[in-house]
C-alpha cells in the first residue's frame, strides 16, 4: 500500500493549500475556550449538548449523529467497519469515483478493502452510469463527495438516490458533505427515505475549526451502529465540544465567510481570465485551476513568496491543474497578486 503523502507543514505564509477558512475560527469560539475551566479539563468530555446543537443545526434526532475527532476520524471509522473481510469470506470493495480526496484510498487499503476507482469524465459530470456499472454484490461502500474535492463540481442528489437503490444489501453509499454550507445543499433531509446512505460533516472548514478536530456522521441510528463501534469513545476532545457549541451560535461569522468565499471565486476567476488560464467553476470554497505546463513553476513559485497552494497534476483527471482555496478576499487578493508576479516573471 502507497502512504498518504501528507502536505508539507507550512505554517508561516498563507495557506490557501488545505482549504481551511484562512480567517480562523469566530471569536466566540475563543471566549469559550477561554472560559473552560480546569475540572473540565480534567474529566473526560460530555456529549450530550453538543450533539444536540450539531443536530438542531443539521435539522436530525441527535440519536442520527455521531461525533468524530475531524470528518477523518469518520470516514476511517467507515471504512474499517464496512470493508473489514469475514474470514475465509470475499474481499470487500470500495467505489471512488475520481478524482476524490485521497483519504478514500488510503482508507480502503487500511481496512483491507479493494479499491475499485471509477474515472472521471473530461468535464468533471458525475459518472452515474460507470459507477452504477462498478456494484457488484460485494461492494460495501461508494465513497461520494458532495461538492466535490478537488473540482469543487457538485453531484446530482438524483445520482445519489439512484446508486442507493442500486447497492447490495449491506452496503453503504457515504456522501462526503465537508464542503457542504458553500453550496448550499445536502442529502441530510433524504436520509429518512435512504437509511443505507451515511453523510459525512465536518466544522474544520466553514467553521473554522480544522485546528480542533471535529466532525460528524449522520445516518439511520441501526446503519450508523457498526460505524460507531470502530470510533473511539473519548475521541473528540473537551475543547472541540465547547468549541462547536460556540461555532454553531455566530451566525454573522459564517454568513460574512460564505459573502467572502463568493466574492473570492468571482475574483479568482477574472484573474484566471486576465492570466490565460482555465478553471472549474467551484461550489467550494476553493476553485480547481487549469495551468498546463505552467503548473510546476507556479505553484513552487508561489511557496517561494510564501503563498502555499496545492499542486493536484496526478490526481485522476487533473494534469496541469493546481487547487486554491478562495475564503478571505484579502488573502484571496494576495494570492492573485503573487500568481500574476510567478506567472509574468515566468514569460
Ligand atoms: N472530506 C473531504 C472531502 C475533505 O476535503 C476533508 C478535509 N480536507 C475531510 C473530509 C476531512 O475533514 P476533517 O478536517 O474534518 O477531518
Amino acid at each position: 500500500m502507497s502512504h498518504y503523502e501528507k502536505p508539507p507543514e507550512l505554517y508561516d505564509g498563507l495557506r490557501l493549500h488545505q482549504n481551511e477558512n484562512t480567517g480562523g475560527c469566530s471569536p466566540r469560539v475563543l471566549d469559550a475556550l477561554a472560559r473552560l475551566r480546569a475540572d473540565e479539563i480534567g474529566f473526560y468530555p460530555p456529549y450530550a449538548a453538543a450533539t444536540d446543537a450539531v443536530a438542531t443545526y443539521l435539522g436530525v434526532a441527535a440519536d442520527r449523529i455521531t461525533m468524530t475527532n475531524g470528518l477523518d476520524e469518520g470516514i476511517m471509522a467507515l471504512a474499517v467497519a464496512c470493508l473489514r473481510a469475514a474470514i475465509g469470506g470475499p474481499q470487500l470493495e470500495a467505489i471512488v469515483p475520481e478524482p476524490a480526496f485521497e483519504i478514500f484510498r488510503f482508507d480502503t487499503a487500511v481496512a483491507g478493502g479493494r479499491l475499485v476507482q471509477v474515472m472521471p469524465h473530461a468535464d468533471f459530470s458525475f459518472p452515474i452510469d460507470e459507477v452504477i456499472a462498478a456494484i457488484t454484490p460485494n461492494t460495501r461502500v461508494v465513497f461520494l463527495t458532495n461538492p466535490n474535492n478537488p473540482t469543487g463540481v457538485g453531484m446530482p442528489l438524483e445520482a445519489i438516490r439512484t446508486i442507493a437503490r442500486r447497492m447490495p444489501p449491506g452496503g453503504i453509499v457515504f456522501v462526503d458533505e465537508a464542503y457542504a454550507e458553500f453550496a448550499g445543499e445536502s442529502f441530510i433531509p433524504e436520509l429518512d427515505d435512504f437509511p443505507n446512505v451515511i453523510v459525512g460533516r465536518t466544522f474544520s472548514k466553514a467553521f473554522g475549526l480544522a485546528g480542533l478536530r471535529i466532525g460528524c456522521l449522520v445516518g439511520a441510528p441501526a446503519t450508523a451502529d457498526p460505524i460507531r463501534q470502530a470510533v473511539p469513545v473519548y475521541s473528540v476532545n473537551v475543547a472541540a465540544v465547547v468549541a462547536i457549541q460556540a461555532a454553531l451560535q455566530d451566525h454573522d461569522y459564517l454568513r460574512d465567510y460564505m459573502r467572502q468565499v463568493a466574492e473570492s471565486k468571482a475574483l479568482l476567476y477574472a484573474a484566471c481570465d486576465r492570466l490565460g488560464l482555465t478553471y472549474v467553476t467551484s461550489r467550494s470554497n476553493f476553485v480547481l485551476v487549469c495551468a498546463g505546463d505552467r503548473t510546476d513553476a507556479l505553484v513552487k513559485g508561489a511557496l517561494a513568496k510564501g503563498v502555499y497552494l496545492r499542486d493536484r497534476s496526478t490526481e485522476p483527471g487533473c494534469a496541469g491543474c493546481l487547487r486554491i482555496a478562495t475564503g478571505i478576499v484579502e488573502h484571496t487578493r494576495r494570492a492573485i497578486a503573487v500568481m500574476e508576479e510567478v506567472l509574468c516573471a515566468a514569460r
